[in-house]
């Protein structure tokens, strides 16, 4: 083991020999370049002077750079593994035939770190997985199995086939597709207000309320689906109607919710001559009744709920 460790450290120090040679005569061809500089241009002996001399210098560092490269194959191999404990020893092991044994080993572990990596990851992604942790929890489990949910990925036509029987089914709102990925569609409630509705699939995603002459588009033809209405009543029947859109979220039956919250929507439609339902005024504030109760959609002011 001794001698294996001398004849090593000798091809180590043999090879920081030749980095240095090296280093020494690429700086050399640095230093040449640097007083050539200061060489004046009209000696034209002078110059050729220089020129074979630079040539010279780069030729030595080309024969450095070889034999360090030659020095370099020499080197053992070892510094590359890294070390396993005790496990480790094996590979000082002079014996050539068993020398392989450690770098299986090394494989072996990486292979078996990987998987444990991978199957954590797994683990964690299907915990996560809405419906595992709604179907598959509890003694039993097989036997209320839902299917999985799917609402968030119905393709554009079947959207446009549901949306249009909505729009069909209540003759006072008017429901229009402004654009198709994503998926939002543009409400209308007679002459009250307009809605934009960004739908994933049949789930809604964001709702925002304006006045009817508001627009709802942007210059370049997209839905603007962030700025809110510059009306406070309109701006507060945003937050009420996201509210609400949270509450009507099923997502093993998206097409009734939607209907549902629709539905609800249209509770709106007289929203400046109906009266409060508990205080019986029309305004307070200078604002209607913007809230609309989830069970008899009956209209409230914001403090009379
Ligand atoms: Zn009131």
């Amino acid at each position: 083991m001794s001698d294996i460790h001398e004849k090593n450290s000798k091809a180590f120090l043999q090879a920081i020999e030749a980095i240095q040679r090296l280093r020494a005569s690429v700086t050399n061809v640095f230093d040449q370049l640097k007083d050539g500089k200061k060489m004046p241009t009209d000696g034209n002996t002078k110059e050729r002077a220089f020129l074979s001399e630079l040539q010279a210098g780069l030729m030595l560092v080309t024969t450095e750079f070889e034999q360090f490269e030659k020095q370099a194959l020499t080197l053992p191999k070892w510094t590359e593994v890294p070390p396993l404990g005790n496990t480790s020893l094996l590979s000082l092991d002079p014996i050539t035939d068993r020398l392989s044994f450690y770098h299986e080993a090394l494989e072996a572990y990486k292979w078996s770190d990987k998987m444990r990596e991978h199957s954590n990851l797994s683990a964690l992604l299907l915990s996560q997985s809405i419906s595992k942790r709604s179907s598959s929890v509890g003694p039993h489990s097989n036997k209320r199995k839902r299917p999985p949910i799917t609402s968030h990925a119905i393709a554009p036509d079947v959207v446009d086939a549901i949306t249009l029987s909505i729009d069909q089914h209540f003759t006072d709102l008017t429901i229009q597709r402004i654009q198709v990925s994503p998926y939002v569609l543009q409400v209308t409630l007679s002459r009250t207000f307009q809605a934009i509705i960004v739908l994933r699939g049949l789930l809604i995603e964001r709702v925002i309320v304006k006045a009817t002459h508001e627009n709802v588009t942007r210059e370049d033809g997209s839905p603007d689906c962030w700025t809110p209405s510059k009306y406070l009543v309109f701006q507060k029947i945003t937050d009420h109607v996201t509210a609400t859109m949270l509450h009507y979220h099923y997502p093993n039956s998206p097409e009734i919710a939607l209907k549902q919250f629709m539905n609800w929507l249209r509770s709106y439609n007289k929203l400046f001559s109906t009266p409060c339902k508990r205080c019986g005024k029309y305004l307070q504030d200078n604002l209607p009744p913007t809230h609309r109760d989830l069970r008899k959609h009956e209209p409230y002011h914001e403090s009379c709920r």
